[in-house]
């Protein structure tokens, strides 16, 4: 499609350095490709140094510039209403306490470790979690921060899984990603390494050259935790990153966030669901938006999205239904959330409501007889 750019070399567009460095910064950039809405001039005017605007062409031409609320554009355009006092007042710029005393990790789940490899991001979603690191400025882990950050690993011997986040950690040098990855792999007890990358989402170009691939693969098992949030994401370009990643044995797991405005309708979440699974893709969460400062107006009820479970079941296989959760602030873990379908319980009968229609009386029983 590339709806704006198709007066750019096919080579350039597939480069995802030509998609960084030309990455829409200003609003008189963005203002030669779409005609803003007053909100979204103030927006961008009025988040200025405190959330920045960042934007691959690629991920731009995505948007129907006749749609003001377009999916992508809500996620990828500032609005006022993230500095709104309201917004503001309620929000929580860390909800989750991220912060340790090794830079950048934070360990929740015993076996489990959170690293934040970089702030850069290709596109500064305008929903994300971790938007008070839009304030750091662009800034990769030093060597040194690496190096703490191994040493704890090495230290806690109940990690297994180490899942590295941002920012976009697949946007680091090669140099550094290599260095990263060779040293985990020289810890015995890491079995498995993640990334948490919207880079499929936001400049798939990533993924079509050969020598960071080799990179990936050379050091698996690593899973790939990436970002879909509607299904106007899923193009060409971004099937085509999936199956690069799929062929060089690299599983692809989505978390989607539930976004008002975005993604909030049943009939949506089903075909972005549906799609994934059509591009190998498994949707594994679907996490209720956070309290996050900035980032409140896209919040919807949880109400909402059990209504979107409740959708779901029985029009998509199982493969096809992540767990909808909630991530409980203070760093108190995610909790899965879904429809009652045990009407009454008592003893060993169960009424169930069918997810098909009608209910059912189930009995288990008495292990004695057995
Ligand atoms: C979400 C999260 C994880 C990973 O949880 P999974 O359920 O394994 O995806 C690990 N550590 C922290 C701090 C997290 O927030």
């Amino acid at each position: 499609m590339r709806r704006f750019f198709e007066h750019v070399p096919l080579e350039l567009w597939r480069s995802y350095h030509w998609q960084v460095q030309n990455r829409i910064r200003t609003k008189e950039e963005l203002e030669r490709y779409i005609r803003l809405t007053e909100e979204e001039i103030k927006g961008i005017e009025l988040t200025k140094g405190l959330y920045p605007m960042a934007i691959t062409p690629y991920y731009l031409s995505l948007i129907d510039p006749d749609d003001p609320r377009d999916p992508i554009r809500l996620q990828a355009i500032p609005r006022a209403v993230e500095v709104d006092e309201r917004v503001q007042s309620l929000g929580d710029p860390d909800p989750f306490r991220e912060e340790g005393e090794v830079p950048g990790l934070t360990h929740r789940y015993p076996d489990r470790v959170l690293f934040t490899l970089t702030t850069f991001c290709a596109v500064y979603c305008r929903h994300c979690m971790r938007k008070r690191i839009f304030q750091e400025g662009e800034r990769a882990r030093t060597k040194e921060e690496i190096d703490r950050f191994l040493d704890y690993v090495r230290q806690h011997e109940e990690v297994r899984d180490v899942l590295i986040s941002g920012g976009e950690p697949l946007s680091v040098s090669e140099e550094k990603l290599e260095y990263l990855l060779s040293n985990l792999r020289k810890i015995p007890h890491v079995e498995i390494v993640r990334f948490g990358t919207r880079l499929p989402v936001l400049a798939p170009q990533r993924f079509f050259d050969d020598r960071f691939l080799d990179l990936l693969e050379k050091y698996s098992p690593i899973w790939v935790n990436t970002h879909f949030n509607h299904p106007k994401e899923i193009t060409e370009e971004a099937e085509e990153a999936i199956d690069r990643l799929l062929r060089r044995g690299v599983p692809v797991n989505n978390q989607t966030v539930l976004l008002k405005g975005v993604n909030d309708r049943p009939e949506v979440m089903l075909e972005l669901f549906r799609r994934l699974l059509r591009i190998k893709v498994r949707p594994v969460y679907l996490f209720h938006c956070d309290p996050v400062k900035g980032a409140l107006h896209f919040r919807t009820s949880l109400q909402k999205g059990i209504e979107i479970m409740e959708y779901l079941r029985g029009k998509i296989s199982g493969m096809g239904i992540p767990t909808y959760a909630v991530d409980l602030p203070g760093g108190k873990g995610k909790v899965p959330i879904s429809p009652n379908y045990i009407l009454k319980a008592e003893g060993n009968t169960f009424l169930f409501r069918s997810p098909l229609d009608g209910t059912v009386e189930y009995v288990i029983e008495d292990a004695q007889i057995l």
